[in-house]
């Protein structure tokens, strides 16, 4: 499956909303999760073929000529006009990913399959939290647009600074706290549990969703499961992406840092 560039937008100083349409999406089915997410083909330069690719056609080539594989969330599929708008963090001049989004125009391609998904606000919840980076921004984004009516959310959002901030909105009564990077000293990874942990003690049930750079996602996991805030039923933590190593370094030592992670004691 493959989309067309309509549009492309700035959001804000990291994030660039791209707006794929077009008979290349024929046949897309968006699920009930919130936070569902495509994995996405990426080309890197000079590619010896063009999307719509088969898988046959790539498979054979150099590592380095194969399409590289990024999940992206769907920060909203549009049914009546065939419209599929992602939100991809643009983070300096590395990446695929992050390249592609800041110099896509009108008209370029991209290939993908999914969507897949996870996580949707329990509807048994009394709040809500949703905790994470640029890079979970599009699914937070989603995920507050996806709670009951009426019920408490707090999203907790780590961004470069005041720039970095998009307006989110929420059925629910939501507040926002913005995490700035920029104004921070400490440990990276330590920002958004700090916040978190200073949070007021939500009242009763949480549901909580926690995503984006590995050890941050670790550090709010054992601020929220320790101090007893959420059950661990309730919460959907998972590493997005992992500081100091590209998607190919990371997924292939993702699932043991996964399984240590689990395996770490919280009480
Ligand atoms: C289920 C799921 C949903 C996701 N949804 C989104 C989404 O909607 N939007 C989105 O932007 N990302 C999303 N991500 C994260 C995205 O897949 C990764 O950040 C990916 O590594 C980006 O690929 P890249 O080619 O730009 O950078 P890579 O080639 O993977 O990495 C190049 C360098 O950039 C660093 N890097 C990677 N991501 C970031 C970042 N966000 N900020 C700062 N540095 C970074 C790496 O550590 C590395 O040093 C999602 C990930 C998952 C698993």
């Amino acid at each position: 499956m493959y989309g067309e560039v309509i549009s492309t937008e700035r959001l804000s100083s990291h994030l660039v909303r791209v707006v794929l349409g077009g008979p290349g999406l024929d046949g897309y089915v968006h699920g009930e999760d919130a936070d569902q997410y495509v994995n996405c083909f990426f080309l890197p330069d000079g590619a010896p073929y063009a999307v719509p690719f088969e898988d046959d056609e790539v498979r054979a080539l150099p590592r380095e000529q194969r399409p590289f594989p990024r999940r992206i969330t769907v920060r909203s599929w549009d049914a009546g006009r065939g419209e599929l708008t992602l939100d991809i963090a643009a983070h300096g001049d590395i990446g695929y990913a992050g390249r592609w989004a800041s110099h896509a125009r009108p008209g370029d391609r991209l290939q993908f399959r999914g969507p897949a998904g996870g996580y949707r606000p329990h509807a048994d919840a009394d709040s809500y939290l949703l905790v994470g980076d640029e890079s979970a921004l599009p699914a937070i984004a989603a995920c507050a647009e996806a709670v009951p009516a009426g019920r408490p959310v707090v999203a907790v959002v780590e961004v470069e600074d005041a720039d970095g901030e998009v307006a989110l909105s929420s059925p629910g009564e939501l507040e926002v706290r913005w995490v700035h990077r920029a104004r921070q000293s400490g440990a990276p990874e330590d920002l958004l549990a700090e916040a978190v942990a200073a949070l007021p003690r939500p009242v009763g049930v949480v549901s909580a969703f926690v995503h984006g750079e590995a050890e941050a996602t670790r550090a709010v996991r054992r601020v929220l499961l320790r101090e007893g805030i959420v059950e661990e039923a309730r919460l959907s933590c998972s590493p997005y992406w992992r500081r100091g190593m590209d998607d190919e370094a990371w997924r292939a030592v993702k699932a043991a840092w996964t399984r240590e992670v689990a395996a770490e004691p919280v009480g």
